[in-house]
């Protein structure tokens, strides 16, 4: 498994994806940059979310709100207050963690050995094997569930109550030590707020605190009126935004699945009190269709209903998704009531309420959030994408199966020869084409060497054109996963390009 991440993160380097941010000066810990195949990549997929989540739905628009927020903002979001990590130190290597991961990560390791176990009994019973019966029978296996069902439970209480000195204590009784050096000579727990602060104004006195936003949802709350009233919008309706937040992250070891800076996509669907059920239900699995839809493989994907709330939800899920170090969050899903409007309200002292006609009274709406990280899901589509396959000749190739409604470059076109008139015959496809797709063309080395280039890179068609191709207009258009290869007329390339990469 760490080998696979490993390989996620050389890759996504070596062919222009992601670059560690300010490499030269050695980096900077937990922030990255898009290379030029990683720029498309991203884009592609938030552009394919808000297609699914703006274009195709009549009652959700899109807004695109400012970072810098009014301070009084995170004093009504809870954030100044509550937007908190529990840290501890290492004494002996100095080093600090998050008590809760150092928990959670303890329980991931009792979750392997169930894994061991289901796989161990599937070989040994076969086809008669039962994995719903293995799970809730096998002695041991519910022995390790109830372990970790008793911590999590603890650890969730603990923190809730704000008792910082049970979970330091759970951490020494699990005998959880020091992931790099094995100690076990812990400091106290202590709250660390996330936000990143910064100052608006030219002259020290007059300037003013303000914070780098840490979730886009605050923008959509102090802009839910103005957009009601101007897009004139009935309940139920839905705001949705894209954009970059900032948290100062201390467990910052994961690649991009956890940055100092990223880039959210949220909606905020507004709707009548006590509809919320109906609509948790409705958006968790509209969700979960999305990200189906990708064909990245529905073992992948799992829901996490949470026990423990957040101080705004009166439900909440996760759709988590099987990254190579395992099952992790990607989506929340959120049932935020009208926590957010009642606070801001307080705050600002201005009416956020909604006029329903046909009920005949204002009430403050009730809101459902889906929540998701563009970079999480670029990790999610690129981890799950690199494939290495051995071939029937024996050789092995690397593969990055994009779905090819993301992909970066569509199609790469390649003169077999570099003479003979088929650059400019490629060249010319290139024009044709560019006004539709990404495309690139590539004469450098063999046509072998060049797909290769192009299956590792992600592009889903080559077309190649030879010698034939001035004779009858035709080209072989070859596809990235099957490897086959089509000739086809070069009037017909839009039409299939297109059949295969629009959503
Ligand atoms: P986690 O528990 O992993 O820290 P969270 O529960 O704090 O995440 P939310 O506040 O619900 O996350 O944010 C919504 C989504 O934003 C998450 O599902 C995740 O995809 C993304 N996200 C949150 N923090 C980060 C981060 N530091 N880097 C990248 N993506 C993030």
């Amino acid at each position: 498994q760490d080998d696979k991440f490993k390989k996620v993160i050389s890759h996504a380097k070596e062919y222009g994806y992601v670059f560690q941010s300010s490499e030269i000066y050695d980096g900077l810990s937990a922030v990255y940059d898009y290379a030029q195949n990683g720029a498309e990549l991203k884009k592609n997929i938030r552009d394919y979310w808000w297609k699914a989540m703006v274009q195709m739905n009549e009652n959700i628009v899109g807004i695109d709100a400012a970072i810098f927020m009014h301070p009084t903002t995170w004093k009504a979001s809870g954030h100044v207050d509550a937007f908190n990590d529990p840290l501890i130190d290492n004494k002996d290597s100095k080093k600090r963690y998050r008590a809760d991961v150092l928990i959670e990560d303890y329980c991931a390791k009792i979750e392997t050995k169930i894994e061991k176990e289901v796989k161990k009994a599937a070989k040994r019973f076969g086809d008669a094997f039962n994995k719903e019966e293995f799970l809730s029978t096998n002695g041991r296996v519910v022995g390790y569930q109830e372990k970790i069902n008793t911590i999590l439970a603890r650890m969730g209480k603990s923190l809730e109550n704000e008792d910082l000195a049970d979970v330091k204590a759970l951490i020494e009784e699990l005998e959880i030590a020091d992931p790099l050096t094995g100690s076990k000579n812990w400091t106290d727990v202590k709250q660390f707020n996330l936000m990143f602060g910064t100052k608006l104004g030219a002259s020290a006195e007059s300037a003013m605190d303000l914070y780098l936003r840490p979730e886009t949802a605050q923008g959509i709350f102090v802009n839910f009126l103005n957009v009601q009233k101007t897009g004139r919008m009935k309940i139920p309706f839905g705001i949705a935004q894209t954009g970059k937040a900032f948290r100062n992250e201390i467990v910052a070891r994961q690649f991009i699945f956890r940055m100092r800076e990223f880039e959210q996509m949220e909606m905020q669907f507004f709707i009548k009190p006590g509809t919320q059920g109906k609509w948790y239900k409705h958006w968790k699995e509209t969700r979960m269709k999305w990200h189906l839809s990708l064909g990245m493989g529905a073992e992948n994907y799992r829901f996490h209903d949470h026990e423990k709330l957040a101080h705004y939800a009166d439900a909440a899920a996760d759709i988590e998704f099987k990254f190579p170090f395992g099952f992790k969050e990607l989506e929340g899903i959120h049932s935020r009531t009208d926590f957010d409007l009642k606070a801001h309200e307080e705050f600002s002292g201005k009416k956020l309420q909604y006029f329903d006609h046909e009920e005949n009274k204002s009430y403050v709406p009730y809101v459902l959030e889906t929540s998701i990280g563009l970079d999480r899901m670029f990790l999610a589509v690129f981890s799950n994408a690199l494939q290495e396959e051995a071939l029937e000749n024996g050789t092995t190739r690397t593969v990055l199966k994009l779905p090819s409604v993301l992909a970066p470059v569509k199609a790469a076109i390649l003169p077999l020869v570099k003479k003979d008139g088929l650059p400019e015959i490629a060249k010319q496809i290139v024009e044709e084409l560019k006004w539709d797709f990404n495309v690139i063309y590539d004469e450098k080395d063999a046509v072998g060497r060049r797909y290769r280039r192009q299956d590792a890179n992600g592009t889903p068609f080559c077309i190649t054109v030879d010698h034939d191709t001035k004779e009858d207009n035709t080209v072989t258009i070859r596809h990235r996963d099957s490897m086959e290869q089509q000739r086809v007329k070069i009037e017909d390339l839009r039409n299939m390009i297109k059949q295969e990469v629009d959503v």
